[in-house]
């Protein structure tokens, strides 16, 4: 794909207010999950569709956990595209926002509200594309279909993954758009386009330390589990792995030293060497912190505690101490694989009065980047900003996009949005954030951007 046969797309000004309100009015609609209670804004989503002609359906996995989804036919030459959203957000608490997070409150040029970036704000856009291709009568070769679902915030089960084990047939394509990428980066140069590829797996655990109780008094005539525990995080939270670069990263990584020359130095000298990682990243962090700490759960897999528990009272030394632990791995290891690892650095502390339990257990996922819809996107963006860097990602969480991947389809997270200013202080990305906000600018972009993706891809 050449940069310079620069053929560039005017924005869809018109769709402004139409896309407006339609994303305040979904963030008017609390679906705070739990419970989630989604079916309200399924059918509002469903209506809404509805008055372009859209024939939408409405599937609920339990009372009130609806998820919509409906579908513009095209000749059957290519294969169908899936416009992925999730209905759901997770809580917002009133007293910290400076706006009632469930007011769809425009102001300043911006939605604001719980869901306007996680994800209501690429509902909207999905939705407004869709309305656009067939408005104009866009002639396409495959089907697209829309479907935002229940219940992403606690893991999909009775929203996409209800959806795919049900009903595949109303939902599955082979190519897939959803969340987890599309923002811009600001490099030196240009701004660089993001578009998730891949997602670390997800291992969920719980440690439970044994001891033997006794006077706070005494400690040598009892087995402190608390300090059992102690050796457990000590070992579990300083592990650090071999750091390797999955193909995503690497790309990433060349990408990003393309637009900024100061990056170009220690990102051959990661690549080069990545057993000396640390080091180098430590370094760049004086200068670059922000990207020094958005490469380092990228190489390697991370173990992180995040609860603990232990002791009932002041003088008691506690028999019992447990602890959870976040643990993400690389697209290129398994969740067996970091059990194992798991276990044999307990084996190290003393197995004997230890256990372990899983929570919950996400494999990784990756879809390919060298793909037709990849080089669509990049092709379009080129023309929406001349120039601008286009690179994958790997998303550190997770997103919905996983079930489907498992099923063969190549999945992007991509909601196309430049970056932010509000009175010239830059908006930090806030997922789940306070005051979560996206500009009406943004909205335009994204539908636009999005539109023409679709139209291109399946011309
Ligand atoms: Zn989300």
């Amino acid at each position: 794909m050449k940069r310079d046969t620069v053929m560039t797309v005017p924005l869809i000004k018109e769709v402004e207010e139409e896309v407006t309100s339609l994303l305040s009015e979904l963030i008017q609609i609390d679906t705070t999950n739990p419970p989630g209670n989604e079916t309200k804004a399924a059918k509002y989503l469903a209506e809404n569709l509805g008055k372009d002609g859209f024939e939408c359906e409405i599937f609920e996995s339990a009372p009130q956990r609806g998820s919509v989804i409906t579908r513009l036919k095209g000749t059957g030459e290519k294969p169908s595209l899936l416009l992925l959203s999730h209905l759901d957000v997770v809580a917002a608490n009133p007293a910290e926002w400076s706006v009632d997070p469930f007011g769809g409150v425009v102001k300043d040029g911006f939605v604001w509200g719980r869901g306007t970036l996680d994800m209501k704000g690429m509902t909207a856009i999905e939705a407004m594309a869709l309305k656009l291709l067939k408005r104009n009568n866009v002639k396409l070769k495959g089907d697209v279909i829309l479907a935002a679902t229940a219940d992403e915030e606690m893991g999909g089960s009775s929203g996409a993954d209800y959806l795919l084990q049900n009903y595949p047939e109303k939902i599955f394509a082979p190519y897939v758009l959803n969340e987890g990428g599309g923002w811009a980066i600001p490099a030196r140069n240009k701004n660089v386009y993001t578009v998730q590829t891949a997602e670390k797996g997800l291992l969920w655990f719980k440690v439970k330390a044994k001891g033997i109780p006794g006077h706070g008094s005494m400690p040598d005539a009892a087995d402190n589990a608390i300090m059992r525990m102690h050796k457990v995080i000590e070992k579990l939270g300083n592990y650090r792995g071999p750091a390797s670069y999955v193909p995503t990263v690497k790309q990433f990584l060349v990408e990003m030293a393309k637009e900024d020359e100061s990056l170009q130095e220690p990102v051959s000298r990661l690549l080069a060497n990545p057993e000396s990682s640390d080091a180098v990243l430590d370094e760049l962090a004086k200068t670059m912190p922000a990207i020094a700490d958005e490469i380092r759960p990228r190489i390697r897999m991370t173990i992180t505690p995040t609860i603990i528990h232990g002791g009932v009272k002041e003088n008691i030394i506690p028999s019992e101490c447990e602890a959870v632990f976040d643990c993400r791995v690389l697209p290129e290891q398994t969740i067996g694989q970091a059990q194992a690892l798991i276990r044999q650095m307990l084996a190290e502390v003393g197995l004997d009065k230890l256990s372990v339990e899983t929570i919950q257990a996400q494999e990784p996922s990756a879809s390919p980047v060298e793909t037709p819809l990849y080089r669509v996107i990049s092709s379009v963006l080129w023309d929406f900003e001349p120039g601008c860097g286009v690179a994958p990602l790997l998303m550190t969480g997770g997103t919905d996009s996983r079930f489907f991947r498992r099923m063969g389809s190549v999945c992007y997270g991509f909601h196309p949005m430049k970056s932010e200013t509000l009175y010239g202080v830059k908006v930090t990305r806030r997922e789940h954030g306070i005051d979560e906000r996206i500009s009406v600018e943004n909205l335009v972009f994204g539908a636009s951007v999005l539109y023409e993706t679709i139209k291109r891809f399946m011309a």
